[in-house]
């Protein structure tokens, strides 16, 4: 190891204290994984693994302060220094005997077992500051090319773990880097067995893969037939053309260029992935052969809601995303009243995003029509800001009468009732100076007389 690498680890305070207190224990000990990796690359990794050639049980003697987290994995949570660190006995996995977990784990005394089961060669090495780096695989090697190469047999490695398939995809779009040829080819051959893997295990590669800096690789999952198993919906979206004024791309196509167009938050980028997964069912021809796609919106979100239910989503995000597709393509005339509207339809709190997701839908679209369309959303967020300023109704909430108001002027409590209130905010949302209740009662009057 050169003296250069070796100042690039700089291990915080309470990893430096794990490793030196095992060591003077009588263990091997080092950092493993995804925080050697993020280090070498000069990016300051989430967390800090250690493996250690010490059972749990001895970890659990040389510390005073353990949590049992993974016992049966061999993972013991040491607190020290006001962290949390994980650490790990080496181990090498069990048979694996359905495609997603050991069927049990063996403990090793040795690091090159343990850094032969885990995944690719860039999250196999460990690193000590009295051993250096631990590199058996040419991690390193891969890391400067930018390679995502499985350890060892890809086929081997991706048969006893499905969801490792998922992980390299990830990991390439994180980090920008190709995959392995062979690795690829074993991906491609081995996709049908992600139909192994749990719903939540998915839900976090998918999400982890959406919000790198590369979203639009989830073209890859295709390629790798694995939208089969876990999006068959997308297979009805892909190639589907779009020949009319708005669209230079296939369904598909536009979506992934919509992707990098929102944060990197969860619910931003999987509502981009699934604004328009509905365009297949909803494709229609005119005579004169161009594409269609009416009510897209609305089938869109009952599917995104399907889908992201299925992955196990928490209702919070599934309502989020499924609001913001329901209403992606909604009509902001200019006026200020659309606005109110707009904001009548989405709530306050999903606003700003869903100019988000607008702007974003926009710069996946020609070129051509880009500026018009931007700069309506710009009027759009200046007029909103006005509306907050004035402090205009939009919801019922805020409208001046209420349910009790129209009882006591002779409503009678029911389905009409709640049908006359969205009335009265639809005419308050065309004119803010009518909220006030005098006004809204007269309005009622005129609505019965006419009824
Ligand atoms: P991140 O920064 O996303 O946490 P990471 O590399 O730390 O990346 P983890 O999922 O936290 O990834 O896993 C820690 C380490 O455990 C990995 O670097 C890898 O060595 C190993 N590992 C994790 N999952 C698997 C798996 N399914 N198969 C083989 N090894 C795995
Ligand atoms: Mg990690």
């Amino acid at each position: 190891m050169n003296e250069r690498e070796a100042t690039r680890i700089q291990l915080p305070r309470a990893v430096a204290a794990v490793l030196r207190l095992l060591e003077e224990a009588g263990h091997e000990a080092y950092a493993v994984g995804g925080c050697v990796r993020d280090s070498l690359l000069g990016k300051e990794p989430k967390d800090w693994d250690v493996t250690t050639s010490a059972l749990p049980q001895e970890v659990k003697a040389v510390f005073h302060r353990t949590l049992d987290t993974g016992i049966k994995h061999g993972t013991v949570t040491v607190r020290i220094f006001g962290e949390s660190i994980e650490v790990t006995t080496f181990r090498v996995d069990g048979v694996y005997e359905d495609g997603r977990h050991p069927k049990d784990v063996v403990f090793t005394p040795s690091l090159a077992e343990d850094l032969a089961r885990r995944d690719f060669t860039i999250n196999a090495m460990a690193y000590a500051p009295r051993r250096g780096i631990v590199d058996l695989y040419g991690g390193r090697e891969d890391l400067a090319r930018g390679i995502v190469r499985a350890v060892g047999e890809p086929r081997e490695r991706f048969t006893e773990d499905a969801l490792r398939i998922l992980r390299a995809l990830r990991f390439a779009a994180r980090l920008d880097f190709d995959i392995e040829e062979k690795t690829f080819a074993a991906m491609k051959e081995l996709s049908p067995r992600l139909s192994l893997i749990s719903a939540e295990r998915i839900r976090e590669e998918l999400t982890g893969l959406l919000t790198s800096p590369h979203p639009e690789r989830f073209a890859q999952v295709r390629e790798i037939g694995a939208d089969k198993v876990i999006l068959p919906e997308w297979e009805e979206i892909a190639g589907v053309p779009q020949n009319n004024r708005f669209h230079c791309y296939p369904v598909d196509e536009h979506i992934l260029a919509t992707l990098p167009h929102v944060p990197p938050e969860p619910y931003l980028r999987w509502t981009m992935l699934l604004h328009d997964i509905g365009k297949g069912r909803t494709h229609t021809v005119d005579e004169d052969g161009h594409d269609h796609f009416y009510g897209h919106g609305k089938v869109s979100a009952q599917m995104a809601e399907e889908i992201l239910r299925r992955l196990r989503f928490d209702n919070d995000t599934i309502d989020r995303v499924r609001t913001l597709i329901l209403w992606h393509d909604f009509h902001f005339d200019g006026t200020p009243a659309s606005v109110r509207r707009g904001l009548a339809k989405v709530g306050e709190d999903l606003f700003e995003p869903l100019l988000q997701v607008m702007r974003a839908d926009t710069l996946g679209k020609d070129a051509a029509g880009q500026a018009f369309y931007l700069a309506a959303i710009g009027q759009v967020r200046a007029q909103h800001a006005q509306i907050l300023a004035e402090g205009n109704c939009v919801t019922l909430k805020d409208l001046a009468v209420t349910g009790n108001d129209l009882i006591a002027a002779g409503e009678k409590p029911g389905k009409h009732l709640g049908e006359v209130l969205g009335a009265l905010l639809e005419a308050v949302l065309e004119d803010p100076s009518l909220n006030e209740k005098e006004k809204l009662l007269a309005l009622y009057g005129g609505m019965r007389e006419k009824e």
